[in-house]
Order: C-alpha cells, then sequence, then structure tokens
C-alpha cells in the first residue's frame, strides 16, 4: 500500500510577515511584563508569609537599564500588581500569570537541556522564549511527557498544573520514574533530576541501560554487569524510556 503524504502547505510569507509584526508590535511589551510578573513571583515563592516585594527586591532582579517605574505603572494599571506603601502585591490575575511563566520557562528549560541536551545557555533562550508563547494545554502535555517534574534543572518547585494534580496520563508519558518500571522491565535513563557526582561514578548516567530488579525495601538495579540498590528517592529522581518492545531501538 502507498501511503500519500499529505504536502505541507505552501509558506505564505505574506501571513508570516503579519505574524512577526503582531510579536513585535504587541506581544513584546506584553512578553516584558510577562517577565517581570515571573520574577515577582519567584521572589514570592522563597518568602514564607510576606506576600509583597519591595521595590528594592525587584530592582536587583532586573537589568540597570530597564525602566522598571514604566513597567510598574503598566501592570498595576493592567490590574496585574497593587502598590501600598511602597511594596508591590501581585494581584489574582498577576499571581496567576507570574507563576504560569515561572512554570512554562521551568518546564521548558528541562526539556531543552535533558531531552533535547542544548547547553545550558541555548536552553535558557529556548525556554525564555516558550515561557510566552506555549499554550497551557500544550505545557500540560509536555509535562506529561516529562512524567510531571517536580523540580527545575537549579532545584527550584516547579508550580504543578492541571495535569499533574489529575496525575494525567493519557498523553502517554514517554519517560518514566524507574521507580515506576515493572520489575524485570528494562529502560534506557534520560535524564537525572538532581545529579549527583557519586550517581555518575556508578554508572547512572542519562543513554545507560537499567533493569528493576527491586522495588522494596530499597530499589535495586542491573546496570551493564553490576547490581545496585538504591534508596528511594534517588531512583525516583531517574527519569528512563521503558523498552516499551522487546525489539524496538530504545
Ligand atoms: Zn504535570
Amino acid at each position: 500500500m502507498i501511503l500519500k503524504i499529505k504536502q505541507n502547505p505552501a509558506l505564505n510569507i505574506g501571513k508570516y510577515n503579519k505574524l512577526m509584526k503582531k510579536i513585535e508590535f504587541h506581544d513584546r511589551a506584553q512578553y516584558n511584563l510577562e517577565q517581570i510578573l515571573g520574577r515577582l513571583y519567584s521572589i514570592l515563592e522563597n518568602k514564607k508569609k510576606n506576600t509583597s516585594v519591595t521595590f528594592h527586591e525587584l530592582e536587583k532582579q532586573v537589568s540597570e537599564n530597564t525602566n522598571l517605574s514604566s513597567f510598574i505603572n503598566e501592570l498595576e494599571k493592567k490590574n496585574y500588581i497593587k502598590i501600598s506603601s511602597n511594596k508591590i502585591q501581585l494581584t489574582k490575575s498577576g499571581f496567576k500569570l507570574g507563576e504560569t511563566i515561572v512554570r512554562a520557562y521551568r518546564i521548558g528549560m528541562r526539556f531543552m537541556a535533558d531531552v533535547l541536551s542544548l547547553s545550558h545557555k541555548n536552553a535558557q533562550k529556548a525556554a525564555g522564549l516558550i515561557e510566552h508563547l506555549i499554550e497551557s494545554e500544550t505545557l500540560d502535555s509536555l509535562c506529561t511527557f516529562l512524567g510531571h517534574p517536580g523540580r527545575s534543572l537549579s532545584g527550584e518547585k516547579i508550580p504543578p498544573g492541571s495535569c499533574c494534580k489529575r496525575k494525567l496520563t493519557s498523553v502517554k508519558p514517554v519517560l518514566l520514574k524507574l521507580t515506576d518500571l515493572s520489575l524485570s522491565e528494562k529502560g534506557v535513563i534520560k535524564y537525572i533530576q538532581n545529579i549527583d557526582a557519586s550517581l555518575t561514578h556508578l554508572g547512572i548516567i542519562p543513554g545507560e541501560v537499567v533493569t528493576l530488579i527491586e522495588k522494596r525495601p530499597s530499589v535495586v538495579i542491573n546496570i551493564g554487569s553490576t547490581t545496585l540498590a538504591l534508596d528511594k528517592h534517588i531512583a525516583e529522581d531517574i527519569y528512563v524510556k521503558p523498552d516499551m518492545k522487546k525489539n524496538q531501538t530504545l
């Protein structure tokens, strides 16, 4: 049987230019506001009880040539923040948008660095763009694909999305936690959430094939000709691509 492959639609430069213009004139200003909201959110996530940010705290997070006061005015006008006695508070919509930006950036970074193996610098560039463009449904699919990662590359908490709360698996995760493999099942290590030098020393590195031998009392794996016992919390940081079919290339 010959399958007809659908051709890509012709590139419509006019339409493309229109889109680029839209990004340039409309979204660039919005992107800047979103970035500042993201910064406000990440300052706040490190504070336990204090729900406001001082101008000085925010100033330290942005480059010197940023005209912060004009952005602050714009954010207040759009009802993303409230200001009282020189302190900034996020409104409900400001908090939600800031959280979405931070979540998209941290998930984007994980994908770019862990799955696509981009350098940290390039991953930052790509994730910095994606955070403004990705639709929430696509972000949830990406999160599910990555097995709902809880921590960013630098160890910060990734705000959970609706996919994580529902433990969505309908977009079948391509990657699983090592501990989610069945007994005797093999998987290829794709990434490790909190890379530890001792794991590298034991040969637990991306690309290696592991077989899960036991889950309790500790997690026992075979890697090459070595059998290792790991603490559960360490094993849960190791993400693998399971061997779905025996003959399938991993
Ligand atoms: Zn998720």
